[in-house]
């Protein structure tokens, strides 16, 4: 099989007439399938449970997307089953067979593109752009991991010595359980879940519930694809009800996470306690972050209030890379807090269905309740100088909101809100920057402004985060370009979308031969 170098899928230009008007149509075709019904997939076949998930659009609550089967236990027993059976064969799979389905995925999503960014912008409130860009990361992992599972389908030679053949292979790990967040619904599940089976393992993939029909509609394209049976099992069900069952299962031989630090802390937690398996269960664990730009006075403050708008509302700030905080110096503090309010203004939202609608709604109604909770917490800790409010009473659409004069230590400077709040903080000079930016306990993305090289080092050497971005938006992450995870509490730093990420799926065997 010959292989062409990786190269990234470029996103959509919908100013392109041709595109906008495919994407239209598209946009009427799939709103005509909504209230459909959707089943688990199971050892090759699809299979209906008595409950089901309702899965609305944010947009317009009222409206139901899609209902998606609610597995159970005993659905959850019946995969494992048919996910260790299928391990005997898969394992032993060449890894450029593997790496052709993979190939075979990414082409029938290219295929349906403009149905997957339909749906997102349906179910989870994505603009076009953005649920695009969804779609090409998604196909951009299938390509990039297949590659990476035949680089490492041929080991390593090790040091030899006299006497002897040492040779290190890699095997996998076995049966596992992928476990994505809603915010990037195609992408990172796809992504978790193609690593995981590339390196010849097995999977259980438990989508995020809010973006349950879009999982459903990935699970078509990988059963489409035509994997054997068992090798990829679509168990969708609620977190809280399924998800310790399918965490603390003695079948489970690994987790690959992505979502919040509550959650991801607990999945480490309950993981790392024997039941009645006899190996460590590995765990990796992609989760929040509180990012930060700085700005200093030499920076090009219109580049940075483009940045920092464009990384703190794209998505309504529901990025795990999303700015939730600006740390300016003194001098040019104002100047660039009143660029950024001016650009923010210019933000049209509405319902994302409509092109022209760059912020959506937020996902659900829980998400906008916590949201304004922390606006309200905000106002006693800085000054609300932009939004603050809910739009309308019906979707879920939230002002892009700005609080001044908010200090390093405050709430919504620490702790993630996962929504279009951003707090501005004064720093008197840049070490006082480094020391706000570095002071959280999470270290996912971060960047700066700045046009000094001394600076400029200092940022490289100095700020602690596993995404680091100079003088650009700080989201974004391209597969095999910027591989992506974070620090401290944003997670394992698994760096998914790098030559490292693989590896988090397999094993080392170092073989001795005397000859
Ligand atoms: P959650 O942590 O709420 O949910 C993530 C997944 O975990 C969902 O599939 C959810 O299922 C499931 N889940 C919930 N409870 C449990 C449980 N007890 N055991 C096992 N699984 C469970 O996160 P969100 O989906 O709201 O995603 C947003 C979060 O994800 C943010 O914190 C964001 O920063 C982070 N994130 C991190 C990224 C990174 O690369 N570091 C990238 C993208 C997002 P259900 O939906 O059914 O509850």
């Amino acid at each position: 099989m010959k292989i062409e170098k990786f190269k990234n899928m470029e996103v959509l230009d919908f100013k392109s007439p041709a595109n906008k008007s495919r994407m239209e149509e598209t946009l009427k075709s799939v709103k005509k399938e909504f209230g459909k019904t959707y089943k688990a997939f199971i050892g090759g076949k699809w299979i209906d449970t008595k409950d089901k998930i309702a899965s609305i659009n944010p947009s317009n609550p009222s409206e139901i997307v899609g209902y998606v089967a609610s597995c159970t236990q005993s659905e959850a027993e019946m995969a494992f089953d048919a996910a260790w059976k299928a391990f005997e064969s898969w394992k032993n799979t060449r890894a450029t067979e593997r790496a052709s389905y993979l190939f075979k995925v990414a082409k029938l999503m290219e295929e349906r593109r403009y149905e997957l960014d339909s749906w997102m912008v349906y179910e989870v409130g994505k603009n076009w752009t953005e649920a695009d860009g969804d779609v090409a990361e998604a196909i951009d992992a299938l390509n990039y991991y297949g590659r990476e599972a035949i680089r490492y389908s041929k080991g390593y030679k090790p040091y030899q010595v006299p006497g002897e053949k040492n040779d290190v292979k890699y095997i996998p790990l076995g049966a596992g359980v992928v476990i994505p967040p809603w915010n990037f619904p195609v992408a990172i599940l796809t992504a978790m879940t193609a690593a995981a089976i590339a390196s010849g393992n097995t999977v259980l993939l438990k989508p995020a519930s809010i973006s349950s029909v879009i999982g459903a509609k990935v699970a078509e394209i990988f059963c489409e694809a035509g994997f054997p049976d068992g090798v990829f099992n679509f168990v969708p069900g609620s977190g809280s009800k399924l998800g310790d069952y399918l965490v603390e299962n003695p079948k489970t031989r690994f987790i690959a996470f992505t979502g919040s630090k509550e959650v991801g802390l607990r999945i480490n937690e309950l993981a790392a306690k024997p039941n009645g398996q006899k190996w460590i269960k590995r765990v990796i664990l992609e989760m929040g972050g509180k990012d930060a730009i700085v700005v200093d006075e030499s920076a090009d403050l219109d580049a940075a209030a483009e940045g920092i708008v464009v990384s703190a509302f794209g998505n309504q700030g529901q990025k795990c890379s999303a700015c939730s905080r600006v740390i300016a110096v003194d001098s040019i503090y104002d100047k660039l807090l009143a660029k950024v309010i001016d650009r923010s203004k210019k933000i049209k939202i509405g319902d994302p269905s409509k092109f022209e609608n760059w912020m959506g709604p937020v996902s659900s109604d829980e998400a906008m309740k916590k949201i304004m909770r922390y606006i309200e917490i905000g106002k006693n800790e800085g000054k609300l100088v932009l939004g603050g409010k809910r739009i309308g009473d019906t979707g879920f659409f939230i002002e892009p909101t700005i609080f001044s004069e908010v200090k390093g230590n405050a709430r919504i400077a620490q702790e993630e809100i996962f929504g279009p709040v951003l707090a501005f903080i004064r720093a008197k000079d840049f070490d006082e920057a480094v020391e706000i930016f570095n002071g959280t306990e999470y270290g996912l993305t971060g960047g700066a402004y700045t046009k000094r090289k001394d600076r400029i080092k200092r940022v490289k050497d100095e700020f602690y985060v596993g995404n680091l971005y100079i003088n650009r938006k700080i989201t974004g992450a391209l597969i095999g370009v910027q591989p992506f995870g974070g620090f401290n509490m944003s997670g394992t730093d698994s760096k998914a979308g790098g030559r490292d990420y693989l590896l988090l799926f397999l094993q080392a065997k170092s073989i001795a031969e005397r000859i």
